[in-house]
């Protein structure tokens, strides 16, 4: 006998039941609907309630079977701000579930709730545009909670920790009116993308008492809502949409598009609203019956299933239309396939133009996952296969400049680790090329980094491979001095950039890597320890404008490869290149990147500027003309030669 696997896996299944047409609840003045995919089900009732959670319902009804297994019901009335949920009956087993389309829902998700969008929208939100695209993309990693959450901050107290925050644009230290923290920090400091980590609406904090636990939030609950910890009234549906939608009008108003984590790979447990609406669809097994873990948090999402795939295309396309955002970062996109990403890319670009929603993903997962056969991937081995404008985290640039992060005490180009050069040297070009480390078609797909939420922060792992002492709250010039040759090197390297929040000014989390439910005094943004250490926000700030005008580096292209002219080990420890920066004010770059502990002479022809060196990433801003150099030990120089 056929078994549920095979039968969900074949393409008779989808044919039969695939459905193309819209799911969950819509209300107008005409009416409401609600539509569920249970094709499985051999019969759904439908639950009305007067509140999100806790009351009886009201009322019940059956829904009615339709084409492709879609169940039915239509209210003549408009049931905006009812709450709902669904008794699903799949081989007489009966399942309560909130709606897997749901948009909004009550406190901690449990309940769905039918909404009139239109009038959750910010005044002026029909005009809100993202703001023009900059030469570069440089994105910064945020946390709501741990965005604001510092008193040092300086944010009003009913904001800290919640959307409201990101609509406070003049915040200062300690509210002393001159330090900008939040927003005026972001914008001093020159990204151009802020990337929120999980702000879908996600399981493990209690939205009843937010301030009981912190999470990152790679938990997914009901993908398509909000957070509601994050709002200021998680019982009441509409408030968490108006205050998302306010907190992205005021980003792109201060000149930031908006990117969000998403997670799709992986529910919070495997009992979800996806799998009580059709039992075993829209997870991976293996043959023999074992569930698929490649998430390593308990179930692998099987995105090549076609309804599944579609679930997730809809959600992307909903988050753009509905709230504006303008990236997706996909968790474990190596448990995704290659399809899917190329479908989401695809339907992207034809509603809002070519790359202008920028897609890019983790190119791993954290262990084997039951894929379907004929299907592939999106990893590290099939990125240069696919769309140009699928980016992924290059942990090439990451692990050569300061050492792997599987191993804490291994060591980088920066922090006194051998046999990096050549390294070094790939990333400069983003690894485009077939390398073994990681391999991209384009610097379109390659997203640089130091540092992210996952691991140790780039100053807590110099910290932890350059002191023997570990003092990670001591200035230390040693760690300054690498933590400023690695941004060097990092942000001179062809693809796009990324750091993770307060990397710019020596973020520590006290040498901890993991700190998805560490407490949020370990997890905030340290706005005080950012004014502490401006100076090195300071090099990565002039390190950013300078990016953004040299086409040598920001050149996205496939040709941007012949723009590297030469690329060459000066000895152990030292290396340059040479690049061709046609369309800027100079003609030619050279970067040399000294990791050695002996100065580096340098002889150059006529014309050449310093523009950055070990200390100052602003000597751009005046003419420093130069023939013969000294490279400093652990520092970087860039120049240009008009
Ligand atoms: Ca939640």
């Amino acid at each position: 006998m056929e078994d549920l696997r095979q039968r969900f896996n074949s393409k008779r299944f989808a044919k039969q039941y695939h459905y193309d047409g819209a799911l969950g609840a819509v209300c107008s003045r005409e009416g409401t609907s609600f539509r569920l995919w249970a094709p499985t089900a051999t019969s759904v009732e439908l639950r009305l309630y007067q509140k999100g959670h806790s009351v009886s319902p009201y009322f019940q009804t059956a829904l009615s079977r339709e084409e492709k297994g879609v169940w039915v019901w239509s209210s003549p009335e408009n049931l905006d701000g009812v709450y709902y949920d669904y008794v699903v009956t799949v081989q007489g087993v009966s399942r309560e579930t909130a709606d897997p389309y749901a948009r909004a829902c009550g406190l901690n998700g449990s309940r769905s709730m039918v909404i009139d969008l239109s009038r959750t929208n910010p005044k002026g939100w029909e005009l809100d545009m993202p703001p023009e695209r900059q030469p570069e993309d440089i994105i910064y990693e945020v946390h709501v909670r741990e965005f604001s959450w510092a008193e040092s901050g300086g944010f009003p107290k009913e904001a800290r920790g919640k959307y409201k925050a990101f609509s406070c644009t003049d915040t200062t230290l300690y509210n002393d009116g001159t330090h900008p923290t939040g927003i005026g920090w972001m914008k001093q400091l020159g990204v151009t993308h802020v990337q929120l980590m999980p702000v879908f609406d996600y399981a493990s904090v209690d939205e009843e008492n937010p301030e009981g636990s912190f999470n990152w939030g790679y938990d997914p609950l009901n993908y398509n809502v909000p957070e509601g910890s994050y709002s200021t009234d998680p019982t009441r549906g509409e408030v968490r949409i108006r205050e998302f939608k306010e907190m992205v009008q005021s980003l792109h108003q201060n000149g930031f598009r908006v990117i969000m984590d998403v997670v799709y790979n992986h529910t919070y447990h495997r009992d979800s609203w996806l799998e009580r609406t059709v039992p075993g669809y829209y997870y991976r097994q293996y043959p023999d019956g074992r569930i698929s873990d490649g998430s390593g948090c308990g179930n692998d999402i099987a995105s090549e299933r076609s309804m599944c795939a579609k679930y997730i295309l809809d959600s992307v396309l909903y988050w753009t239309e509905e709230y504006h955002i303008d990236g997706f970062r996909f968790d474990l996109m190596g448990l995704l396939d290659t399809q899917l990403m190329e479908t989401i890319r695809k339907e992207l670009d034809a509603r809002w133009g070519r790359g202008e929603k920028l897609v890019y993903g983790e190119p791993w997962t954290a262990w084997e996952t039951a894929m379907a056969r004929g299907f592939h991937p999106a990893d590290k081995k099939h990125l240069a296969g696919m769309d140009m404008e699928i980016g992924a985290f290059c942990d090439g640039v990451r692990d050569a400049i300061k050492g792997s992060v599987m191993d804490v005490a291994a060591r980088g180009f920066v922090n006194g680790g051998r046999h990096k050069e050549e390294q070094i040297l790939h990333s400069v070009s983003g690894w485009c090329g077939k390398y073994r480390r990681f391999s991209a078609a384009a610097p379109s797909q390659v997203i640089n980094y130091l540092s992210c939420h996952d691991n140790m922060t780039i100053w807590d792992k110099l910290v932890f491979t350059l002191d023997p002492q570990k003092q990670y709250d001591k200035f230390s010039s040693q760690v300054l001095r690498a933590n400023r040759l690695a941004a060097a090197i990092c942000f001179t390297c062809q693809g796009r950039l990324f750091l993770l929040s307060g990397e710019e000014f020596g973020r520590t989390k006290e040498g901890e890597g993991n700190t998805y439910c560490s407490p949020i005094s370990l997890n905030r943004l340290d706005w005080e320890r950012a004014w502490q250490n401006r100076e090195l926000a300071e090099y990565y700030q002039g390190l950013f404008a300078l990016r953004k005008t040299l086409p040598a580096l920001c050149d996205k292209s496939i040709e941007a490869r012949d723009r590297i002219l030469q690329s060459k080990i000066l000895r152990s420890g030292c290396v340059q290149a040479l690049l061709d920066n046609t369309g800027g004010n100079y003609r030619q770059l050279l970067l040399v990147y000294n990791a050695s502990h002996t100065p580096q002479s340098i002889s150059l022809t006529d014309g050449w500027f310093l523009l950055a060196d070990g200390e100052n990433s602003f000597l751009w801003r005046e003419e420093h003309p130069v023939s013969q150099l000294e490279v400093s030990p652990v520092s970087a120089m860039i120049l240009g030669k008009k």
